[in-house]
């Protein structure tokens, strides 16, 4: 049995009649089509927006391979080309002993994008199919995405260091491989698809009354 103020907890707006305009967050009816302030469409929950993450969360981490046997640098210096995949480019780094740049190079673009697809993929897994973990777990799983979203930007980061620096050498020239737009979709995608997931879905999961921690 649960108590009345558990029972209250739970409460939802869409139980009491009411919804959130995805646009401006005015709290409107949900028999009401469209928000009275913005004019946004508004959705009581949206079911589609899981298909679309999947979609784009499995694109993602099909891209990732291309993105990571291909090279995604070649670099042309006194008649020699280094072609360097996103691996080959770090390790070559840590032999020049520039180590920082190794690191955060190694964070951007392989620990940051394979912590996302997996954070995303266990977040999916546990709206799709009712995964039996625990609320405060997802909780904290969603903060970690969350986080590690915010370190996106770290990538144009690092491209712009690259570009920097090649070009303080003249007799060097750098182009980008095939692998550099297989790895700009993985961030993209991943990017998008975060976005695009109704995070109500999860709140749906986490109030449900069988979840019972
Ligand atoms: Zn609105």
């Amino acid at each position: 049995m649960t108590s009345p103020s558990e029972q209250a907890h739970r409460t939802q707006g869409k139980d009491v009649g009411l919804t959130l305009c995805p646009s401006c967050k005015q709290l409107m009816p949900h028999a009401e089509n469209h928000c009275s302030r913005c004019g946004s469409i508004l959705a009581l929950r949206d079911y589609s927006s899981l298909q679309k993450s999947w979609a784009l969360l499995i694109t993602a981490a099909i891209l990732l391979i291309p993105a990571n046997i291909y090279p995604i640098t070649i670099f042309t210096s006194q008649g020699h080309t280094r072609h360097d995949t996103i691996f080959t480019g770090i390790t070559h780094l840590i032999d020049l002993d520039i180590l920082p740049i190794a690191v955060i190079l190694f964070t951007a673009s392989i620990l940051v994008p394979i912590l996302k697809i997996c954070g995303l993929t266990i977040y999916l897994l546990a709206i799709s199919f009712r995964l039996p973990i625990s609320k405060k777990r997802l909780m904290v799983g969603f903060h970690v995405i969350e986080w590690i979203g915010r370190w996106s930007m770290l990538d144009l980061f690092v491209i712009s260091i690259t570009a920097a620096l090649v070009n303080m050498g003249q007799l060097l020239d750098a182009r980008p491989g095939p692998a550099a737009t297989a790895f700009a979709l993985v961030i993209l995608l991943t990017q998008v698809a975060a976005k695009v997931l109704d995070t109500r879905l999860l709140w749906d999961r986490l109030e449900s009354k069988d979840d019972a921690n």
